[in-house]
């Protein structure tokens, strides 16, 4: 067996493999040539004391031998000719429902309004440099759902370890690096999550699943209170008698669907502020405590919350190196989210800064029934839109102009590519938010010293943080509580926060599927 370690190290120490053998050879009071191999088991910084630290536990391969070796996928079964089950949606909870369902040897048809990864690119492009919102392709849809253009964090609440890894190490079977088991706190990035996507796909065609892009369901056909399978928007009619509807957090035309067909679906509360951008540089300076970061040490995250007139305002997706992405799924809003580099070698660090929403905020759009909370994130987005001058251009403000209600007299480049329009911020939002993100900046300012400048740009909205929706389903079956046949999966029906949560609601839907087919 491994002998295995924990220890503390320099930052330099942990990055150089021939200064971390001596580190360990010196522990263990044995020369370095002895040292068959060292295993990084688990890796987290540190920063709590002035001079940052590395824990690293270790398997260290001391008298024993070490082989190389990789994770394999599972054993996937041909499903060409078994029942099939329809996923709606190719995010991370559809994807990984129908790679479960192939596993359980069932065949899905997975239903995705958007392109693939790679035509999906040049609608990104049209967002950001002609200011296009195309509905169908955009950073929430299209193949990999919302998470593929983003930074790919991996990290999540969810505290079965087990179910965790388990997806951790499928996308390393699919092409992730294998630090993500590793890092306390693991990320793929935007540059290479595409790549990862595109061979999930192409292992379920291989195995006898179907995957139609360009296919946005219009309407779900029921009969009994069973599901009988869905209508596309070219009015064709594709039946099975089960549906993962894993369509996120941003699909409203399926929540209004769902609700003119009185199937149940209730208000959920969110969250919503803005996105804030920091120099990089000085976010490493706060939370490393040091003037410059040097080489050993990646560009420093950072998580805050405060309560402030009762409610949280917290960081949400912090994207150390990123870019602020326009993430707008239809035309005449503008909504805002983060994305990042593999390396976050980007020079400015964002984070969305929310403010937790409570159901009775939405009152004044109580008309709208189980919508309301969907129809007062779409008003705060369009209102976005208009103060920025009706085009993808984001209202910002500077940091304390804002805590001051006060007109930035101009707004520096930001890694908003659209562009940015000087706004006075309290004018997108209600009253009561505007007053908690005024007092949680200042707050901010006091736990993170530096934290609030007039360097730091806050862009707004930050809206799309959660479902402003749950689509009601049985704890143990995950159907639907009225409809047989229906599983509500992932961030759009209220089950996940985040491609790790989403992916493992997928796999717990799938797997209920089969279960039923037994
Ligand atoms: P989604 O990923 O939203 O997928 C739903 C899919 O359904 C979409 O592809 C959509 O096109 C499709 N669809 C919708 N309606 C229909 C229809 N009618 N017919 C057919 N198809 C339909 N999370 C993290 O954990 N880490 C991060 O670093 C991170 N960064 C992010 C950055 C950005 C820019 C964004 C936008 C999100 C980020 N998220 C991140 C959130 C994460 O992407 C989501 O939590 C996750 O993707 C939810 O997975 P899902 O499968 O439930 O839904």
């Amino acid at each position: 067996m491994p002998r295995e370690l924990q220890i503390q190290v320099a930052p330099e120490v942990a990055a150089q493999q021939h200064l971390l053998t001596e580190h360990v050879a010196k522990l263990m009071q044995v020369s370095p040539d002895e040292i068959n191999h060292i295993a990084i088991v688990k890796r987290s910084i540190d920063a709590r004391q002035k001079a940052v630290k590395i824990n690293l536990k270790l398997a260290v391969y001391w008298k024993e031998t070490y082989t190389e070796t990789t994770i394999p996928l599972p054993d996937y079964k041909d499903v060409s000719n078994s029942k099939e089950v329809i996923v709606v949606g190719a995010g991370p909870a559809g994807l990984f429902a129908a790679l479960q369902l192939i596993e359980l040897g069932i065949k899905p048809i997975v239903i995705e309004r958007g392109k693939d990864v790679q035509e999906r690119r040049r609608d990104l492009k049209a967002i950001n440099r002609e200011h296009i919102v195309d509905e169908d392709s955009n950073y929430c849809f299209g193949e990999g759902g919302a998470g593929t253009y983003s930074d790919g964090k991996l990290y999540t609440r969810s505290k079965k370890r087990g179910d965790v890894d388990r997806i951790l190490k499928l996308f390393v079977a699919f092409g992730a690096a294998d630090n993500i088991m590793v890092e306390a706190h693991p990320h793929i990035g935007t540059n290479k999550l595409p790549k990862i996507i595109k061979s999930m796909r192409e292992k379920i065609i291989e195995f006898g699943g179907e995957v139609l892009f360009d296919t946005r369901v219009t309407d779900i056909l029921v009969k009994n209170n069973e599901i009988e399978g869905v209508v596309t928007q070219n009015n064709d009619v594709i039946n099975a008698k089960k549906i993962i509807l894993a369509t996120g957090h941003s699909a409203r035309d399926v929540f209004e669907l769902l609700d003119r067909k009185k199937i149940f679906i209730e208000a959920k509360p969110f969250a919503l502020g803005v996105r804030a951008e920091h120099p990089q540089t000085l976010i490493d300076s706060i939370q490393y405590s040091c003037d410059f970061r040097g080489d050993y040490l990646p560009p420093a995250p950072y998580s805050i919350v405060k309560q402030v007139n009762g409610r949280g305002m917290y960081s949400f997706c912090m994207c150390p190196g990123g870019v602020i992405a326009p993430c707008a799924t239809s035309p005449g809003e503008v909504v805002t989210n983060g994305w990042s580099p593999s390396k976050r070698d980007q020079a400015t660090a964002n984070s969305g800064i929310v403010v937790e929403l409570k159901l009775e905020d939405f009152k004044p759009f109580a008309k709208f029934g189980a919508l309301a909370g969907m129809e007062f994130q779409k008003s705060i987005e369009q209102k976005a839109w208009h103060l920025a001058g009706e085009t993808q251009r984001v209202p910002a403000q500077r940091m304390i102009d804002f805590t001051q209600s006060k007109v930035s007299a101009d707004i520096p480049k930001t890694s908003y590519v659209p562009g940015t329009t000087s706004v006075e911020l309290g004018q997108v939002f209600p009253v009561f938010i505007t007053e908690v993100m005024r007092q949680g900046f200042v707050d901010f300012g006091k736990s993170m010293r530096g934290y609030l400048t007039n360097d730091a740009i806050l862009h707004a909205p930050e809206s799309r943080t959660s479902s402003p929706v749950r689509i009601p389903r049985d704890p143990y079956t995950l159907e639907h509580l009225q409809i047989k046949g229906l599983y509500p999966c992932g961030e759009g029906a209220g089950y996940a926060g985040g491609i790790i949560s989403a992916a493992i609601d997928g796999e717990k839907c799938a797997i209920k599927c089969a279960e039923e087919f037994k």
